[in-house]
């Protein structure tokens, strides 16, 4: 650990109730305490698919069937799933008024089933479906009867054009609106605390450099290494949910 950088749950807890705008950003680490393997880690499912072919907008338009039976089981392994003691802190960071703004790259919804509000997610989300030709939108209980029922797995819109979840695909443009917010987020923060994301991913990997450019200070919670380790105040090399409980109960009231 360098000099000057703390390793503490109570040194967490002191710069968040020190901060005016303290900004969570969020990815894969998080949710794996929660059950959900990181797809991008050894054993994970991407070494079985190719990700870059199965969950792309390409394979999406021309092998919907491919697709879909890549796709439904996921949505079926998310929705069983249950947010961590590192998600409902974060929920309880938020009604606190400490945490202004929770960015996420997960896509699966457990922020806002911890009870987050208003959750920047970058890379879209399960909280729909969609169809791209005319824009129908559908619930994913719908969205899951629609393909449960079809022969080929494959939801259609009542156009006949197959229907699309909210997750951005690869070789998809990401939701502008939430970009915008993230950076947005990212601009006015002067704390961010980043929890699970190895940081490696565009646009989420901009954002402590502008934290850190305008003055901000940076917190990083995870169990892997990241570009950004020798730039925090605090770095803690632990799992989310047991330091996060811990972060709350160190913090006053
Ligand atoms: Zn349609």
């Amino acid at each position: 650990m360098p000099r000057g950088v703390s390793d503490s749950p109570e040194a967490l807890a002191a710069l968040l109730a020190e901060a005016d705008h303290a900004v969570v950003l969020t990815g894969a680490g998080i949710s794996t305490e929660s059950g959900i393997p990181d797809f991008r880690s050894a054993g994970g499912l991407w070494e079985t698919y190719d990700p870059m072919k199965v969950a792309s907008m390409n394979t999406f338009m021309d092998d919907p069937a491919l697709f879909w039976r890549f796709h439904r089981p996921r949505i079926d392994m998310l929705g069983a799933v249950d947010p961590n003691p590192a998600h409902e802190a974060v929920a309880e960071l938020q009604r606190r008024g400490i945490v202004k703004a929770i960015i996420t790259q997960n896509i699966d919804r457990l922020h806002s089933r911890a009870g987050a509000v208003d959750v920047i997610e970058v890379h879209g989300s399960l909280d729909g479906g969609r169809c791209i030709r005319c824009s129908h939108a559908v619930s994913m209980d719908e969205l899951c009867a629609r393909s449960d029922a079809a022969d080929d797995g494959v939801p259609r819109c009542n156009c006949g054009f197959q229907l699309k979840s909210g997750v951005v695909l690869f070789g998809e443009q990401l939701p502008m609106e939430a970009i915008e917010a993230a950076y947005d987020a990212a601009e006015r923060a002067d704390v961010m605390l980043v929890i699970g994301s190895s940081l490696q991913v565009t646009p989420v990997s901009q954002l402590p450099g502008i934290v850190l450019s305008r003055g901000g200070r940076l917190a990083i919670l995870t169990e892997s290494e990241t570009d950004y380790d020798h730039r925090c105040t605090v770095r803690i090399h632990q799992k989310a949910g047991p330091t996060m409980t811990a972060v709350l109960a160190a913090l006053p009231g």
